[in-house]
């Protein structure tokens, strides 16, 4: 059984579409490259779910990044997708911060929301205050302001799992704005009513009974998500150029060769002198 993916779904004849994101496989591997706080990992998946949702979005061959820009122990955090569902992530933190103080970052954050589509240089960047809210609630915002149509969002996230729901009004053709609007708070009520456990641990079919069993839905095939990291030795030559040559080359002399260590996949690349030297000398 697919476990990473997106599942869409419409209720008949009327203007709602729906989403179901869930990270598994993906959500693992991303979260077991860093012993993760409790805290961090749920922002975390929080995010990454949400990047998702953003990327099923867009119309064109993109990435969409996520990233917490504010000051305070929970250093960065970013969440990265694209519309091939290929997904990373990560998240760096002060080890000695306290769970409240963590938490407490987030009161004065931004999320930046940057989209940039392949093969062009521009890219689209939005900045959501966070303050206070749950990532959820910065999403639906973003999203109602972006799209101008209304839009919910319910995550849940544990060790295991990063899922999320997401329902949202679609264009209106019919001139029907009463009922329509009544139908959404309707729907909006129900979907109010599923639990974060009930989110984790049903399958869709039966979270979507549950919800909405007096309804006729649509659901169309899943896409997969996985996780991928687009690391390679180039983007590694650039991180030694960054580190600059004085420090490079002091580590060549204690260790005889350069390891530099992508913080996506935790994969190595190591450099010999004679290719170190190289980098700089090409640049
Ligand atoms: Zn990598």
């Amino acid at each position: 059984m697919q476990k990473d993916y997106v599942q869409r779904f419409i209720f008949e004849g009327k203007p709602i579409r729906g989403e179901i994101i869930r990270l598994e496989k993906s959500f693992s591997i991303i979260t077991q490259q860093r012993d993760y706080p409790s805290f961090v990992l749920k922002f975390l998946g929080e995010t990454l779910v949400s990047n998702v949702m953003l990327s099923t979005t867009l119309k064109y061959e993109g990435q969409t990044t996520m990233q917490m820009r504010q000051e305070g122990p929970l250093e960065m955090l970013v969440a990265k997708c694209n519309n091939q569902l290929h997904i990373r992530g990560l998240a760096k933190w002060n080890d000695n911060a306290s769970f409240e103080e963590l938490k407490n970052t987030l009161n004065n954050g931004q999320l930046v929301i940057t989209v940039q589509p392949d093969n062009q240089v521009d890219v689209y960047q939005s900045i959501v205050k966070i303050s206070h809210q749950p990532v959820a609630q910065v999403m639906e915002h973003y999203f109602s302001q972006s799209e101008q149509l209304k839009t919910r969002i319910w995550l849940a996230v544990n060790h295991q799992y990063a899922v999320g729901l997401l329902i949202q009004q679609v264009a209106q053709t019919d001139n029907k704005e009463d009922e329509n609007n009544a139908f959404w708070d309707e729907i909006v009520m129900l979907t109010n009513t599923i639990t974060e456990n009930e989110l984790i641990s049903l399958d869709d079919l039966t979270l979507l009974r549950r919800l909405y069993h007096e309804y006729d839905l649509r659901m169309f095939e899943t896409k997969p998500a996985e996780f991928r990291c687009t690391c390679n030795m180039t983007k590694m030559e650039g991180a030694i150029l960054v580190m600059g040559q004085d420090e490079a080359y002091n580590i060549l002399k204690q260790h005889k060769k350069l390891s530099v260590k992508c913080e996506y996949c935790n994969n190595e690349y190591t450099f010999s002198e004679a290719e170190v030297r190289a980098v700089f000398a090409n640049h």
